[in-house]
């Protein structure tokens, strides 16, 4: 097949070509790289089923694929609070190009949604049928209500245009070719770790999330949209092991043998209280569940980072 991957320039999407490509299929990575990086993608380059295109999704485009992967979006606090007017424009124009596209070339399209579409919840796990605690005119708001109108808009193209779609809610996923600069917790933790800096936790560190490696959300990515049972999502996929952050900061303190110490800061606006997906839906119709614990993954990680360190 040739398949579109958005935003595949980033953390995720770079995962995700190069898994794609490893089945043998052709592959066109469309990026800004506002977020995202060539470096991720460098090893992919000489593969002559594989394409690069540098475009912006709020502009429309047309290529002939059999499938997209919706990913493009900054998907760390950071990053989406840099730009919240054009974080809005990539989820929503985005998705709608994406959309328009899929209708048209009638291409099969997947939507990279999050669980930021809960909000801060207040079910525990997070379960499918739960609408959420989404604050509309917060800072976190021009990603979760993006999001949320893209899982509308993927709907209503499905209803009112026939268009194959399928939604999956990511929880928070990790791995190697996190950026450096991102500050999310994974990659800011490794790294004050590696340094033996201090351990920024936010709050008092009860908040709680539940990590997923990121072979595992692809696995599951792949599985969804090439499950042909009619099941279309939205389907969370996510690890439901759920630690505090400060458990969490204690762990990369133990694994890297570091001797940062712990400092508290203040708890950044609407920040999640807790989250834990509930992932019934994906055992039972993707045959979907995660396979690699915390410590080995958050192992293949923090050599990624200290390599990269290493190499400068
Ligand atoms: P990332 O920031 O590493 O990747 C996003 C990619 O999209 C980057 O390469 C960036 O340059 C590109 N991009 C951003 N705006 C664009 C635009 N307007 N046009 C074209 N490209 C654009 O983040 P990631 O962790 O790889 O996330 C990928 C997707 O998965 C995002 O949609 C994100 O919302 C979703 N997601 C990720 C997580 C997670 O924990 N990693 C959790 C929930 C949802
Ligand atoms: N966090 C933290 N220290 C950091 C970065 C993040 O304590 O240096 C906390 C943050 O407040 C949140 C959790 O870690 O409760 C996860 O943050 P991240 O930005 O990775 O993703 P989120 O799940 O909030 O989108």
């Amino acid at each position: 097949m040739r398949i579109l991957v958005t935003g595949g320039a980033g953390f995720l999407g770079s995962h995700l070509c190069e898994r794609l490509l490893g089945e043998g299929h052709d592959v066109i990575c469309l990026d800004n790289f506002f977020t995202g990086s060539k470096n991720n993608i460098i090893h992919l380059m000489d593969n002559h089923r594989f394409e690069l295109i540098r475009h912006d999704i709020v502009e429309p485009i047309l290529l002939e694929v059999d499938r997209i992967y919706n990913l493009a979006c900054p998907a760390s606090p950071v990053h989406y609070q840099y730009n919240p007017v054009k974080t809005v424009k990539t989820s929503v124009m985005g998705a709608i190009n994406m959309l328009g596209l899929a209708k048209r070339v009638k291409a099969r399209i997947l939507q990279a949604s999050t669980s930021e579409v809960y909000g801060d919840p207040h079910v525990h796990p997070q379960k499918e049928d739960y609408w959420g605690n989404v604050n509309p005119i917060g800072i976190r708001s021009c990603y979760d209500e993006g999001k949320r109108v893209a899982e509308t808009l993927m709907m209503d193209y499905h209803r009112q245009n026939n268009v194959d779609i399928r939604i999956i809610r990511i929880f928070n996923t990790y791995g190697p070719r996190m950026a450096e600069n991102d500050g999310r917790v994974v990659s800011n933790f490794i790294l004050q770790a590696l340094r033996n800096e201090a351990i920024t936790v936010f709050g008092e560190g009860q908040q709680t999330r539940s990590f997923c490696f990121v072979s595992d959300l692809i696995e599951g990515m792949i599985r969804m949209m090439e499950n042909d049972q009619g099941f279309i999502g939205p389907v969370n996929l996510g690890n439901p092991v759920e630690n505090t952050i400060l458990e969490f900061a204690e762990k990369i303190v133990t694994i890297t043998g570091s001797s940062s110490r712990i400092d508290f800061k203040p708890l950044p606006q609407d920040d999640p209280k807790q989250r834990q997906p509930d992932i019934t839906q994906a055992r039972q119709k993707l045959g979907w569940q995660p396979k690699v614990d915390l410590e080995t993954g958050l192992k293949r990680t923090i050599d990624y980072f200290a390599a990269r360190r290493t190499r400068g």
